[in-house]
């Protein structure tokens, strides 16, 4: 059957104007668990293999896909109803407008087509597995992969990269891995520094094309003038790679949590303490109940973490909104004491300690030896219909069952940030940014003005930095078209370590904000906030990789409020990563409910590449643990 052309290309064309690729990696992250998987590569139409991919959005079956010849042939001799179409690789009535084309498989694809020609030319003994293709799922660096094998009856096979489905592994890595033969570490290395030198060169290039632009020069001699530098900056990178070896004494106990409501059977909720002790690659998960009851988890509670030397490590939790009342706060003071081995089976303790002296959420603070600190908080209220949002601009402090008054003063911030830095000189530091995106009388605007100075909290002083102005302000960029950067101190998701007093800033809540007119607002940017002399800048380098997926305060969906992605802003760094535990959630729509799903973060932060594991059973991460310890001896680590 012939149709009319136009209706062909018509066709043809609004299938290839949608990109469906995003949902087929959550689709693969929620189900297959980040797992390697092997791709579907044959058309439900016609049982061959595709050409170009056609699926449609919101996956219910992974291998439902369709050749896009194949699909419009069929879509158009079957259309009936404009408006649903029942879909012939799953069966579920679907929207036409959902079909779109893969196109991330549809590069892999024809990588896939070239690579296979490439290396049966180099490897002419080797039998390729035409059909399959392997796909390692992770946000940041998805991996495709062929099936190699000695000869077609060959049991062993080998598993080989396809270049250029990472952008890596096509341009960088080919000339820094020169020794024929290297270990595992050092290609693991090798790796690393190829994606710190390929986000340089993505960053460089991107210059020179805007420099060559604005100044008409071509781009060819400003790469003529730059290639001393380059050369000289490729001799730093070779010269830099250190092997250190691990020993059993330089390993920490430092734990990063995740709080979590579990539906159990017979409806009753369980709340769940995730804990994963980094530095042993372990996961624990303690029940948090009281008389037998489980500890309501409220939200913006404050959570204060200490690490227990030999003892049990705690968790402090304080105050928080009530989920099913969004007028009522707490001023509820909880420990949880649980083991510090991190191979120690044990119930976690949970203790209700004396309450704080006012009511509220979103609190800041932290533990120094032995003494709670709280800073700030809000509450909300309805007075004469009108909601109202209180500032609570006091601190209190806690040591021998005992809450006590601190005279500190504090800058006014609503919804402000902090984040607790060790220094050699000041012992442990609170540092407080950002904050107020309500007017005074509590009601909530984007638009008002930002509070932008920074106080610092010396623990051991007791007293904030600075001598007559106890703050800080910092210096932001001038372009006019830098101005929105003012707003990110507002309420950054988290902020970490990253050089001596600099701090990683990952890009605020108000960044990823919509329904902001200004395109710049949704971006995802990292930030660099140099406090120690107030310099705040964007990172341009880092700000090619944040993720929208993660990381983002959402509203609930059918409940009021907000959905928390992570607990523990404070995280914990080794290994020279940062890892924090963070939830996902995401809408099943065969099964009408919403799914967290709980996972690790971990930045590296030489190169700020972001890696996504999957949280683990108890009993398996132990057994692994305990089997990779056997080979760590038992002194410090040492540098080879
Ligand atoms: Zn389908």
């Amino acid at each position: 059957m012939n149709f009319n052309e136009l209706e062909v290309e018509k066709l043809k064309s609004e299938l290839k104007s949608k990109n469906v690729s995003g949902y087929v990696d959550k689709f693969i992250q929620n189900n297959m668990q980040g797992e390697e998987v092997q791709l579907p590569l044959l058309c439900q139409l016609s049982k061959c293999i595709i050409d170009i991919p056609v699926r449609h959005q919101e996956l219910i079956l992974f291998k439902c896909l369709f050749d896009l010849n194949n699909w419009v042939e069929y879509s158009l001799k079957y259309k009936k109803d404009y408006n649903m179409q029942t879909c012939p690789g799953c069966n579920k009535n679907i929207i036409p407008t959902d079909f779109g084309v893969d196109f991330k498989l549809y590069h892999a694809l024809e990588a896939f087509k070239l690579f296979k020609m490439q290396y049966g030319r180099m490897n002419p003994n080797k039998y390729i597995e035409q059909n399959e293709l392997f796909y390692q799922a992770s946000y940041s660096n998805p991996v495709y992969k062929m099936k190699v094998k000695d000869n077609k009856k060959a049991l062993d096979v080998e598993k080989v990269i396809i270049p250029g489905t990472y952008p890596i592994f096509g341009i960088q890595k080919r000339h820094l891995i020169q020794k024929s033969d290297p270990t595992l570490q050092e290609k693991k290395i090798n790796d690393e520094i190829a994606f710190t030198i390929e986000k340089l060169s993505q960053y460089l290039n991107q210059k020179l094309y805007f420099l060559s632009k604005e100044r008409k020069i071509l781009i060819e001699k400003l790469q003529q003038l730059i290639l001393p530098k380059k050369n000289e900056l490729k001799n730093l990178f070779k010269n830099s790679i250190k092997l250190i070896s691990l020993g059993k004494k330089s390993l920490k106990n430092d734990f990063i949590f995740a709080l979590k409501t579990i539906q159990g059977l017979d409806n009753r909720i369980k709340s769940l303490l995730i804990v994963y002790y980094v530095y042993y690659d372990v996961w624990q998960e303690y029940n948090i109940v009281y008389n037998q009851n489980p500890i309501d988890i409220l939200e913006h509670q404050l959570c204060i973490k200490e690490f227990g030397e030999g003892k049990n490590h705690q968790l402090y939790i304080i105050g928080g909104i009530y989920i099913t009342d969004r007028f009522r706060q707490s001023s509820q003071f909880i420990r949880i004491q649980f083991p510090s081995n991190p191979y120690e089976k044990k119930e976690a303790q949970v203790e209700i300690l004396p309450s704080l002296p006012i009511e509220g959420y979103n609190f800041m603070g932290t533990v120094y030896k032995g003494k709670i600190y709280v800073f700030y908080g809000q509450i909300r209220k309805v007075i004469n219909d009108v909601i109202v949002n209180e500032l609570l601009n006091t601190t209190y402090a806690y040591r021998s069952n005992k809450w006590k008054k601190l005279d500190i003063q504090l800058e006014n911030r609503f919804d402000g940030s902090f984040f607790i830095s060790q220094d050699p000189i000041f012992d442990k530091l609170v540092i407080f940014y950002g904050g107020i995106s309500h007017y005074p009388n509590g009601i909530h605007n984007k638009s008002c003005k930002q509070q932008n100075r920074i106080q610092i909290f010396s623990c051991k002083e007791e007293n904030l930095l600075g001598n007559q102005q106890k703050y800080f302000e910092p210096e932001f960029s001038k372009k006019p078209e830098e101005q929105y950067q003012q707003k990110v101190l507002c309420s950054p998701l988290f902020s970490c370590s990253y050089y001596g007093r600099n701090q990683l800033i990952l890009s605020g809540e108000n960044l990823k904000n919509p329904s902001y007119t200004d395109s710049k607002f949704v971006k995802r940017e990292v930030y660099t906030l140099d406090w120690q002399n107030g310099r705040f800048k964007l990172n341009e380098i880092f700000s090619l990789e944040p993720l929208q997926q993660i990381l983002t305060i959402v509203k609930a969906s059918g409940q009021q409020g907000s959905f928390q992605p992570v607990d523990d802003y404070e995280g914990c760094v080794a290994y020279g990563n940062y890892y924090t535990i963070f939830h996902v959630q995401s809408e099943n729509q065969s099964q009408q409910k919403i799914q967290t799903i709980t996972q690790l973060l971990k930045i590296d932060l030489t190169n700020t590449h972001f890696r996504i594991y999957q949280y683990q059973d108890n009993d398996q991460s132990v057994q692994k643990s305990k089997k990779l310890l056997e080979k760590f001896e038992n002194r410090e680590n040492i540098i080879l």
